[in-house]
């Protein structure tokens, strides 16, 4: 079996650093062509000295000072980039089979559809590339050729449950059902949400994650985001996707088919089973994961989201009934206001009034490609940004 080249986007947060357990595991399929970061550069030497990949890129230019410098000193072999340009390089280079793309919010996207169009093996775990760039990224894996996997573990989960030949998708799916953990905040008193910290948002009881997404979970935001994503991955309406909150998150998703059978996948909460599956698929390799245990299970339960606790989940069909360009909006929208609760500067029950009000005011109009979505995306920032203001603490 050839080897495999990986690039891994975003390789020192949690996906990439799960991602590079997995390879580990398998250093006769998979060897590291690129691994990227933003400001990691402690993070970063140690995968550069375990991997040896060709090329470290730093998305901050002082960061990528910082590294050559230590790189240097050690007499590693590995070249050290900086920019976005070069984060696209490394995707888009000949010489890549596999690109895992784990870069946080839309700056992963660029990259990502310069793997897209290389037609690569995109495994994607940045959701925000897809809610942003929805048809024309969809558009864009079709015209490279190559394949896109999903990493979210709900739409791997979706991904294994449904039949190979997505042609008949449409004929046999009735509905898509993904499950959501409910976050930490699932059973607390809906009065003391305002006092949340960073730190409460980001302790998840069932994931250990980075702290947008953990921040996404707690809101439930997270979910909406996957709901546009799981749209776009599966040519689904809207109307057909529905979520239920599963607390022990065992259930990663669940298929329903116009017979109202459904099909679902289970397995421990452990990213490295859809990393695994990415890279491996259609075979089956081994990911590092511990198998469930279904006799110490105490029990799997079930619940609709209540929309006054988790205003934001409404907020995915809403979005995704607008003019093309408003997933984008609310995208921009999600990540100024969760940045801005991160920095102790926003309430965490007013980033859904960010997130609402950015919508209501930014209108997308004549969207023709993704200059015209990266100025949407900007234009979004700035009005989501003047709507944090008035709760400064
Ligand atoms: P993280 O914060 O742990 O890591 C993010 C990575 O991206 C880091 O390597 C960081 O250096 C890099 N990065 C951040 N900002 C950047 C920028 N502006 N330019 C270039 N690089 C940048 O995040 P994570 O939890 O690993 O999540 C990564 C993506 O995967 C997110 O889109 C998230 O929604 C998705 N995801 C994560 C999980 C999970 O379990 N962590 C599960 C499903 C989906
Ligand atoms: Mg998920």
């Amino acid at each position: 079996m050839d080897t495999l080249s990986v690039s891994v986007l975003g390789s020192t947060g949690s996906i990439g650093s799960n991602t590079l357990d997995v390879l580990s595991r398998h250093p006769n399929r998979f060897r590291v062509f690129a691994l990227t970061a933003s400001i990691q550069v402690d993070l970063m030497l140690a995968q550069c000295r375990a991997f040896a990949p060709r090329f470290a890129v730093m998305s901050n230019a002082q960061a990528a000072q910082a590294l050559l410098e230590r790189v240097n000193a050690e007499g590693l072999a590995v070249q050290v980039l900086s920019g976005q340009q070069a984060l696209c390089e490394v995707a888009e280079h000949p010489e890549v089979d596999v690109v895992m793309a784990a870069i946080v919010g839309a700056a992963g996207l660029p990259p990502s559809l310069a793997a897209a169009r290389a037609g690569k093996r995109l495994l994607l775990a940045n959701k925000e590339a897809i809610v942003v760039g929805g048809a024309w990224f969809m558009e864009a894996v079709r015209q490279g050729g190559g394949v896109l996997l999903p990493i979210d573990s709900e739409h791997s989960a979706v991904f294994q449950s449904l039949p190979e030949d997505p042609a008949s998708w449409p004929d046999r799916v009735s509905k898509i059902i993904l499950t959501a953990s409910g976050g930490p905040f699932r059973t607390r008193d809906p009065l003391t949400l305002s006092q949340v910290t960073p730190s409460e948002a980001c302790a998840h009881p069932n994931w250990r994650m980075g702290r947008k997404i953990s921040v996404d979970s707690a809101t439930m935001m997270n979910k909406a985001l996957e709901v546009i994503e799981a749209h776009h991955l599966f040519a689904i309406q809207p109307q057909h996707i529905e979520v239920v909150i599963h607390p022990q998150s065992v259930i990663h998703s669940m298929v329903e088919f116009h017979d109202r059978s459904v099909v679902a996948q289970l397995g421990t909460p452990d990213m490295r089973v859809p990393i695994a599956y990415g890279l491996s698929w259609p075979q089956r390799m081994d990911s590092g994961a511990k198998g469930l245990d279904f006799s110490a299970l105490s029990g799997l339960t079930f619940e609709a989201p209540d929309p006054q606790r988790f205003p934001g989940l409404g907020l995915a069909w809403q979005a995704l009934a607008g003019p093309l360009g408003t997933t984008a909006v609310l995208n921009a929208a999600n990540e100024v206001a969760v940045a801005a609760f991160l920095d102790h500067g926003l309430r965490f029950d007013r980033i859904h009034a960010v997130n609402e009000q950015t919508l209501a005011a930014v209108l997308p109009s004549a969207i023709g490609g993704l200059d015209d979505l990266m100025a949407l995306d900007e234009a979004a920032r700035r009005a989501a940004a003047g709507f944090v203001k008035p709760w400064l603490n």
